[in-house]
């Protein structure tokens, strides 16, 4: 990370239901530390949920917390080659994906746009990036950088009911 420049905290929500999903999510890891001016500040653990609108075997999930001073859309290009490189076909709308990388949150960013809408729009109905979200943000020192604050989520009581209703399971402990 360059002295000086302005860095940001972003939360990126990872996601697949095809092949090694676990190892899958350690490559991206991997591949995010190694980007320029940008480090992996913490990791959810990874929990399983039964798809959504979606066909397949059960998803995996995890959040991945990272500083970094590229841009909103610069990083979000680096999702989506990092999701290129695994893979990830659209044969049709929300079918099976090898990885769905979202980027949920850029800094108290907000932006509206159809390449990039953050906030995530749908991570509020959405257990499986809330719950690990929610585990993140409160392992990880507020993010004071920039003003730029922290992500505003339901009350752990009430992600603990969304997770229950929509068969969220947590696992294990994603390490590196
Ligand atoms: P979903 O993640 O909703 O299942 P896709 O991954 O196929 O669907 O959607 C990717 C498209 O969504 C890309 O064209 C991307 O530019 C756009 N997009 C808009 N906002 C975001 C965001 N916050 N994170 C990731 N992609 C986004
Ligand atoms: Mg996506």
């Amino acid at each position: 990370m360059s002295m000086g420049l302005p860095s940001f905290r972003a939360y990126v929500g990872l996601g697949g239901n095809l092949g090694d999903v676990p190892a899958t999510f350690r490559d991206v890891l991997a591949r995010l530390a190694a980007v320029p001016s940008t480090e992996v500040e913490g990791v959810s653990s990874l929990y399983r949920t039964k798809p959504v609108d979606a066909t397949g075997p059960d998803f995996l999930n995890a959040v991945v917390a990272v500083r970094t001073s590229l841009g909103p859309l610069e990083l979000l290009g680096v999702l989506q080659s990092i999701e290129r490189a695994h893979n990830r076909e659209r044969p049709y709308r929300n079918a099976p994906r090898t990885l769905d990388l979202d980027l949920l949150w850029f800094g108290g960013l907000e932006l509206n746009r159809p390449e990039l809408t953050v906030p995530h729009p749908r991570m509020h109905q959405r257990a499986f990036v809330l719950a690990p979200l929610a585990e993140l943000v409160s392992k990880l020192p507020p993010d004071t950088a920039n003003q730029g604050g922290n992500p505003v989520l339901p009350e752990a009581s009430a992600i603990e009911a969304y997770s229950q209703t929509q068969g969220i399971e947590r696992l294990n402990e994603l390490k590196p």
